[in-house]
């Protein structure tokens, strides 16, 4: 038996606020900012109001110094710039693929890294955030599973992410000035690096601010949070968050989602399929949409396609194929292309939508699962950190799989 996969939450999450400094109102609620300047001397009355002010220029004009924000008094203004600022996490380094596709290495307090993608299509594009510094999840055909450092992003360094690209793209509307419909920006997937539902209320207070019709005026349908299946905070997510769900499912028995997602031996695919038959109807949103990663030999059979479909049948369902995609030690292999076509085939027929995911951003380590952060043990292959760690985990393989390669 190979050494038990830990399965933890056992993360840092730094303080909201900091004794020392100035705090940051980005990530804020709209509540925790009305506290916050009424303790700084805004007269009650007058806070909702000015929480209201604030609020659009920072997250509707893309304002970052309190002086440029002429509809409030000059001497408040100052005010306000010595007691808060309106910070953005700071990019280090910046990548463009050759299909278009932007990496951004982005720096956050305490020296971590973490990255974040920016994907443009025809006529949109779609930003897919970081919730966590690593992830604590070991998903053995993830990059990011191998980085052991984490640290949950707070809700200002998350939202702060969606307004750093935009600075990038030079897409912050000029005041006045008609409104341009098309948004290079215009969707946010929640599948960079870490768990979103392990970092739940930074996450949702970043996304209630993304959605806000003052905000950053993206709607919820627009928004997408994929989970490796933390059932417990499912419903939570449809209640609190309502934006659609994605769910990392991968495999159709618990003998094999207990080695591609261990999160499984918390909750197995029964428990988390009875989750995913509520979301629907406690977010009022349609179609869940589920991830099925590639891997050839391991869950890519025909036989796999009809368990798949026998096992969300009555779940309103898109099933997004993702060709596995490669990192330096990975033990797995992506599925030859005409065998993912079969597979789709399969669920095709059955009803289902069943898009192959293009892998974008693949030059630059851009892709699903390809992100990692520059600490050593990133660095390391999942087979040193086995090593490293005295175990050896060698995945479950299907007889027939097509090479030997692990
Ligand atoms: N932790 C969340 C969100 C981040 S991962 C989750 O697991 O859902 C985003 C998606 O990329 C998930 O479906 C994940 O399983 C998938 N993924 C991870 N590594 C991959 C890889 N190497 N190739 C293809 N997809 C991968
Ligand atoms: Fe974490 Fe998701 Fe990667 Fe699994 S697939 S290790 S949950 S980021």
């Amino acid at each position: 038996m190979p050494a038990a996969v830990p399965i933890t939450q056992d993360v840092v999450t730094i303080p909201r606020e900091t004794a020392e400094g100035p705090l940051n109102l980005v990530g804020l609620t709209r509540e925790a900012m009305r506290e916050a300047l009424i303790a700084a001397g805004t007269p009650e009355r007058q806070a909702k109001m000015r929480v209201g002010q604030i609020w659009q220029w920072i997250y509707q004009w893309g304002v970052r110094d309190f002086a440029s924000m002429t509809n409030l008094a000059k001497a408040y203004r100052a005010e306000l710039g010595e007691r808060f600022v309106i910070a953005v996490p700071e990019v280090v380094d910046r990548q463009l693929s050759s299909d278009g596709t932007r990496k951004y290495l982005v720096r956050i307090a305490g020296g971590h890294e973490v990255e974040v993608v920016y994907i443009p299509e025809e006529g949109r594009g779609t930003l897919c955030l970081s919730s966590q510094v690593g992830c604590t999840l070991t998903c053995s055909f993830c990059h990011t599973g191998t980085q052991k450092l984490v640290r949950n992003l707070t809700a200002a360094e998350i939202v702060g992410q969606v307004m750093m690209v935009r600075d990038d793209l030079g897409e912050w509307p000029v005041p006045g000035a008609p409104r341009d419909e098309t948004r290079l920006l215009s969707n946010v997937v929640l599948m960079g690096m870490g768990e979103p539902l392990y970092n739940f209320e930074n996450v949702r207070d970043a996304m209630k601010i993304v959605m806000d019709g003052e905000g950053l005026q993206l709607s919820r349908r627009r928004i997408t949070l994929s989970t490796s299946g933390v059932v417990p905070e499912i419903a939570r997510a449809a209640e609190e968050i309502g934006c659609l769900l994605a769910v990392s499912f991968h495999a159709t028995t618990d003998a094999v989602r207990d080695w591609l997602v261990p999160i499984n031996k918390r909750w197995n695919i029964a428990q988390l399929l009875e989750a995913l038959r509520a979301y629907p109807r406690l977010s009022n949103s349609e179609r869940i949409t589920f991830e099925y990663v590639m891997l050839d030999g391991v869950n890519d059979s025909d036989e796999d396609a009809r368990r798949l479909v026998q096992l969300i049948a009555g779940i309103p369902a898109k099933i997004n194929l993702i060709p596995f995609n490669e990192w330096p030690g990975a033990p797995y292999r992506r599925s030859p292309d005409k065998r993912i076509r079969a597979f789709a085939d399969i669920i095709h027929k059955a009803g289902y939508a069943s898009p192959i995911r293009t892998p974008r951003g693949e030059d630059i380590m851009a892709a699903c699962g390809q992100l990692k952060s520059a600490t050593r043990r990133a660095r390391m292959s999942r087979r040193q950190i086995e090593a490293e760690a005295g175990a050896r985990i060698d995945p479950p393989r299907r007889a027939g799989g097509s090479d030997e390669k692990g």
